[in-house]
């Protein structure tokens, strides 16, 4: 065991951040790892708890608390602080087949029930389990692991977010010939066009692909299931299908003006600008741009903070985020105390650089739009505000006399999600909950429909990159022992 009193000898070090005026130059990382050494210390700073809470993924009054694919932290955070890092490695992908995207882009559930955190700073677990991932690539030990063997079972994965993802690994690695269709050019599902490139260079993603594809994983792409090809065919192609299409119908804002141009869902000018970038660099006008526009994003969730961010990196004039809520207090209140998730207002880095650049902090809350405006070409020229007010029952209505105008060229709606689209269902059949999410069994990833199976945020709703590969693991192992009569996964 390494130094057991590090979490008393050292302060949390945190990898830092270029200035904003750096960064918004253009769409990479922006995050300088420390140094080896340095993250040893970090690693010191775990108090290995006999009870380790970051490790528990359990629900605390209606929120997830700590690591939701119960990733061994205590131990690797102790093989991180003694410089072991291929054992570290090996601790960390049993029970996580991607830290190079969680890593990246968890909101780390595990450092908000961190002991350490109780009374001061957390581990820094995240960037822990970054190193430990990034070490591997670099000395060569995370590379394909094909099975030995084939069973001769055939999965279809339909969708290759990172649930899909997940399922696709643990099957393959299993012996079973899995194949991945994506309606998109890309795989990756929101790893690859929502989440923006600043928080996930693409190129990570195909790192993984490509070691995926060589262990034997098949990528379709370009091939809408339900669509391109029929639910028929598939069925009667492979021994189970698993369903992991996402959540991707948007909440809209339904209101006068709705259909002027230049509204869009933030998922799709994100994937715009993504998709740019990665086809032409962003060179030959591919995209939906807020250059010199002053845009107003709907919805004060991550989403619209990346919504933010990139705007801010496109060069937009002036950026506006409405949150329908009232902000939350900027420390726990008792009511929500460790190690709950914590219910506090955080400034996201898409936040920070819109105040730096123009002066202010872009989110108002309790606000929503009442109204779009339009030009005589029916254009977005501006839309129409109305302050919002918790009323007798408990929903946020709009106070009258309280509208105000202003000026619009782009509008971003990040307003949430409603489950998955319903044609892939409907081609499979497969049943729907009340939340439009495919229905299952509790604990259960087997649809109505024999031989289909559904993971991610098809099956739970709109959530988290962790959580949907833990769906995936999940879904794999109920694939597996429904072929094979027992499961080693
Ligand atoms: C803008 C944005 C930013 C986010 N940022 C974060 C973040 O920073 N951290 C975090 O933890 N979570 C984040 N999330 C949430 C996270 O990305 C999702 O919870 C996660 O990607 C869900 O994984 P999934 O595999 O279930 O589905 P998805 O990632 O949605 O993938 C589903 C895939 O299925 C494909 N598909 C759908 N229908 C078909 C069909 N009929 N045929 C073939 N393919 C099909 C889709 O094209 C898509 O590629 C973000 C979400 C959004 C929208
Ligand atoms: S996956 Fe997320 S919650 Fe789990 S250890 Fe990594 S950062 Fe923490």
């Amino acid at each position: 065991m390494g130094n057991p009193f590090g979490f008393m000898e050292y302060e949390r070090q945190d990898a830092p951040a270029a200035s904003v005026y750096e960064r918004i130059k253009n769409f990479n990382e922006f995050h300088t790892p420390l140094t080896l050494q340095e993250q040893k210390k970090q690693g010191e700073r775990c108090m290995h708890c006999g009870v380790p809470f970051c490790q528990s993924g359990m629900a605390l009054s209606g929120m997830i608390s700590g690591c939701p694919l119960n990733n061994l932290i205590p131990e690797w955070n102790n093989l991180v602080s003694l410089g072991a890092w291929k054992q570290a490695y090996e601790r960390l992908s049993l029970t996580n087949p991607f830290p190079e995207f969680t890593s990246r882009v968890c909101p780390a559930l595990c450092e908000k029930a961190c002991t350490c955190g109780a009374n001061g700073e957390s581990v820094t677990t995240r960037a822990n389990e970054y190193s430990i991932i990034e070490t591997a690539y670099r000395d060569g030990y995370a590379g394909a692991q094909p099975p030995k063997v084939r069973t001769g079972k055939k999965v279809a994965v339909i969708g290759s977010g990172p649930s899909g993802l997940a399922a696709a690994q643990m099957l393959n690695r299993r012996g079973h010939s899995v194949t991945v269709y994506e309606r998109s050019d890309r795989p990756g599902g929101l790893l690859m066009y929502g989440i923006p490139n600043m928080k996930l260079e693409k190129q990570i993603i195909e790192r993984k692909l490509n070691i995926m594809s060589e262990e034997g994983v098949t990528f379709v792409t370009n091939t809408n299931v339900g669509k391109d090809i029929s639910a028929e065919e598939l069925k009667n192609s492979y021994d189970s299908i698993i369903l992991a299409c996402g959540a991707s119908n948007p909440r809209d804002i339904k209101v006068n003006g709705r259909e002027a141009e230049g509204v869009y869902f933030a998922v799709d000018f994100l994937k715009s600008t993504t998709k740019a970038l990665l086809d032409n660099g962003l060179k030959e006008g591919t995209f939906i741009s807020a250059k010199d526009k002053n845009v107003i994003v709907i919805g004060g969730g991550d989403t619209g903070n990346d919504c933010v961010g990139t705007c801010v990196r496109h060069g937009a004039k002036s950026v506006t985020q409405l949150e329908m809520m009232p902000k939350l207090p900027d420390e726990r209140t008792e009511s929500n105390p460790w190690p709950e998730w914590p219910r506090v207002c955080k400034t996201d880095y898409g936040q920070e650089e819109a105040a730096a650049v123009y002066g202010s902090d872009p989110r108002v809350y309790q606000t929503t739009v009442k109204e779009f405006l339009k030009d005589e070409n029916g254009r977005l020229k501006g839309a129409v505000f109305v302050k919002l007010e918790r009323g007798k029952d408990g929903r946020m209505t709009p106070v009258e006399g309280s509208e105000n105008e202003v000026q619009a060229e782009l509008v971003l709606i990040a307003a949430g999600f409603l489950g998955s689209e319903s044609y892939v269902s409907q081609a499979f059949g497969v049943e729907l909950n009340a939340r439009t999410n495919v229905a299952t069994e509790q604990s259960s990833h087997r649809t109505n429909v024999e031989n289909i199976y559904t993971a991610g945020d098809m099956h739970i709703g709109q959530s988290l990159v962790v959580r949907a590969i833990r769906e995936g693991i999940d879904c794999a192992r109920e694939v597996d022992r429904d072929l094979m009569g027992y499961t080693n996964l």
